[in-house]
């Protein structure tokens, strides 16, 4: 066991079960560990390093923002956190954005304010958010509450009251949903990442999104690990053709630096006001050079090579041997395995490639710069660790 391993065991809160691999540096879609072993790195540390480790443009950047100024607190004017609002709204159309820190924090603030503009518009009995089946939304006791999912529901009870679930791809159930709730808005992620890479279906989303708009019940779009270029476009919302009333992201979009945001459409850009909400390193002018530095770069070629990238990753795996299925959009690829998918991860591992699980998938999020011959060498390795007979 090597001393970082001993001395996070005995100091560092055990919530994490970790690979016993000690990493040191990285650059682009590769990872060094302590004992000099390299590593491809197909996930990104859970979709964050988008343009891969240590770029060095987005280092730059970063650097060159914390010798100027690393931070001043919401009461005063900055200029990273107001260029990369603009940015944001000038991409999606958006019309305000909300700073804060994490994905979780991001739907927080999107939860509140679907709450507060249903109360204000229809009376505080519309508090109700209906999320889907599967769906993963936090960590927090209220975004646990939000996700669709049993087992996220125990040990830290009584969670915050107003979710109603129901399944994915199920137009009818939403729309009863809907009506047999005073419900506030319908919160959905476009791919369900955590509950296994799982694309919402187009004519779902679109009949959802008509019928929301009908009844006046606001969409959000959790777009904490859709976002920020993952599925070949800048939110994955737009692959769907729909504009949601709310979209929260966070993961990708500091290029790994800790920064979520909730952006706000027509309907809700006014919805919070002075002292309703706040984060103290919201908008933190480090974190916003670093996700200006990398949307700066998600322009139409960046997204288009991403679409490229995913189909050579299903072209390889569908239909390989000891591969069930492949699911997924842009980078963001859920692999069902002959293999339990841990055994096939640990296996990868041993091989030099970093692989993610989602429920009983291989997950892979991969740097979305990540060169062919990387790409295709960790593809090798997948595919053997998939087909190996046990
Ligand atoms: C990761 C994730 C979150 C939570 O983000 P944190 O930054 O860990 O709080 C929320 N929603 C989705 C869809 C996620 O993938």
């Amino acid at each position: 066991m090597g001393l970082i391993t001993e001395k996070d065991n005995k100091y560092v809160a055990n919530t994490y079960k970790r690979f016993p691999v000690e990493i040191v540096s990285g650059s682009g879609a590769l990872f060094y560990g302590a004992d000099g072993k390299e590593y491809i790195d197909m996930g990104s540390g859970i979709g964050v390093n988008c343009f891969g480790a240590a770029d060095k443009e987005w280092a730059a950047a970063v650097a060159k923002q914390a010798a100027t100024l690393q931070h001043t607190s919401n009461l005063y004017y900055t200029s990273p956190c107001a260029e990369l609002a603009e940015l944001l709204c000038e991409r999606t159309g958006m019309k305000k954005v909300f700073f804060c820190n994490s994905g979780a924090e991001a739907n927080e603030c999107a939860i509140k304010t679907a709450r507060k503009y249903a109360q204000d518009k229809k009376g505080e009995e519309y508090y109700t958010v209906i999320t889907l089946v599967n769906s993963f939304h936090g960590r927090t006791v209220t975004t646990l509450a939000a996700t669709g999912q049993d087992h996220f529901h125990t040990l830290f009870t009584p969670l915050t009251e107003g979710f109603v679930y129901v399944a994915a791809n199920d137009i009818e159930a939403v729309k009863k949903a809907i009506d047999e709730n005073n419900t506030a808005a319908v919160m959905f992620e476009c791919v369900q990442g955590e509950g296994g890479v799982m694309p919402l279906e187009r004519d779902y989303l679109r009949a959802l999104a008509a019928y929301a708009a009908e009844k006046d019940v606001l969409l959000i779009a959790d777009e904490v690990q859709t976002g920020n270029g993952r599925t070949g476009e800048l939110y994955a919302y737009m692959n769907y053709g729909i504009v949601p009333d709310i979209v929260s992201t966070a993961k990708g979009l500091g290029g790994g630096l800790p920064i979520g945001a909730c952006m706000f459409g027509e309907k809700t850009e006014g919805v919070l006001t002075y002292g309703q909400h706040g984060s103290t390193f919201g908008g933190n002018p480090v974190c916003c050079a670093g996700a200006l530095s990398v949307l700066k770069r998600m322009d139409q070629k960046l997204l288009a090579s991403v679409k490229e990238k995913g189909s050579r990753i299903f072209a390889a795996l569908e239909g390989a041997k000891g591969v069930e299925a492949v699911s997924g959009m842009g980078l963001m690829i859920g692999i069902t395995t002959t293999r339990p998918a841990a055994d096939v991860v640990r296996e990868c591992m041993e091989n030099g490639v970093l692989c993610l699980t989602a429920k009983t998938k291989v997950r892979l999020l991969p740097p979305l710069n990540i060169p062919d011959e990387l790409l295709d060498k960790a593809i090798e390795i997948i595919k053997c660790a998939c087909a190996k007979e046990v």
